[in-house]
């Protein structure tokens, strides 16, 4: 499953969309200097300006207090040229993400990580879904996975990816099985999938007879190692599986693009 191309395709769609709005902002904000967040929060920016999305990048030192951040995420939740806002995790140790997260104003939550948005996604009418997720389901709609009465496994329970995932998934009629580190016997589990949905970040975690023939596998981890970056699923499985997303060229930059198209449905939303 080729996310790069579709990708391309969605930011083309954004681009005609940002143009309809006339003004569209993105506000990142970025604590400390860990070097791939760095990487992530550049890679956001150069795809925003690329749609014509007028993104600005907040950095603060890995010392910011709790308060100072509020005090920007206020800020931030009243101007009303943003409409989008995402803080970039992880945050430095002594500051809490769920507390920062609270703070943020729901309908400018593009990254869908504060509670009320979360509880839609539980309720099954979701708003702002989280990014990563929903740019999964957009790739297996793409390539026409059939999800209704399907057996779909997650291996990982993330907030961030393996939940939310589970949750469309489960919202789309798949019949849903969520593993995790204590889940006994993977294998029984991962085996018996029409669709997996591997989030760990194990590099190679899914080996081909994990897999069931035929089945749609979204590699979702990132892993950087001395070989470069790696997924959590042996490439391998390509030769059982039915489709495979790649890695990189797969989920990441579905990820990227389903954020600006939240950003563009914030901005929507906020106006009408
Ligand atoms: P987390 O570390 O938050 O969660 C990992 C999950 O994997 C946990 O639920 C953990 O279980 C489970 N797990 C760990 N070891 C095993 C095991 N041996 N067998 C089964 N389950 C296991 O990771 P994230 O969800 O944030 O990210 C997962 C991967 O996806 C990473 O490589 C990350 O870089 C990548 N990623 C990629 C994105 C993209 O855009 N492509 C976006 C976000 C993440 P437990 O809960 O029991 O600890």
């Amino acid at each position: 499953m080729d996310g790069k191309a579709l990708a391309e395709r969605i930011r083309a769609e954004v681009a005609r969309e940002v143009k309809e709005l006339g003004t569209v902002g993105l506000a990142t904000i970025l604590v400390g200097d860990d070097p791939a967040s760095d990487i992530y929060i550049r890679r956001k920016h150069e795809a925003a300006k690329e749609v014509g999305i007028h993104s600005v990048d907040h950095r603060l030192s890995a010392e910011t207090q709790e308060d100072e951040l509020c005090a920007l995420i206020a800020e931030l939740n009243a101007d009303d040229g943003v409409d989008g806002i995402l803080v970039q995790s992880p945050l430095p140790k002594h500051l809490d993400e769920a507390v920062l997260v609270r703070r943020l104003e729901p309908a400018k939550d593009v990254d869908g990580f504060h509670p009320e948005n979360a509880a839609r996604l539980y309720q099954g009418e979701p708003v702002l879904a989280p990014a990563t997720p929903t740019g999964i389901m957009t790739l297996l709609e793409e390539y026409r996975v059939p999800l209704a009465g399907a057996r779909a496994v997650v291996v990982g329970r993330s907030l961030i990816v393996g939940k939310p995932v589970a949750l469309l998934l489960l919202g789309a009629d798949a019949t849903v099985t969520v593993c995790h580190s204590r889940t006994p016997d993977l294998a029984l589990h991962t085996g018996e999938a029409d669709v997996l949905v591997v989030a760990v970040g194990r590099p190679r975690l899914i080996s081909p007879e994990m897999v069931k023939e035929g089945a749609a596998v979204v590699d979702v981890g990132m892993n950087r190692t001395t070989d470069g970056l790696r997924g959590d699923v042996d490439p391998a499985v390509a030769e059982r599986a039915g489709l495979l997303t790649p890695v990189p060229g797969g989920v990441g930059p579905m990820t990227i693009a389903s954020l600006l198209r939240n950003t563009v449905k914030a901005a929507r939303l906020r106006r009408c």
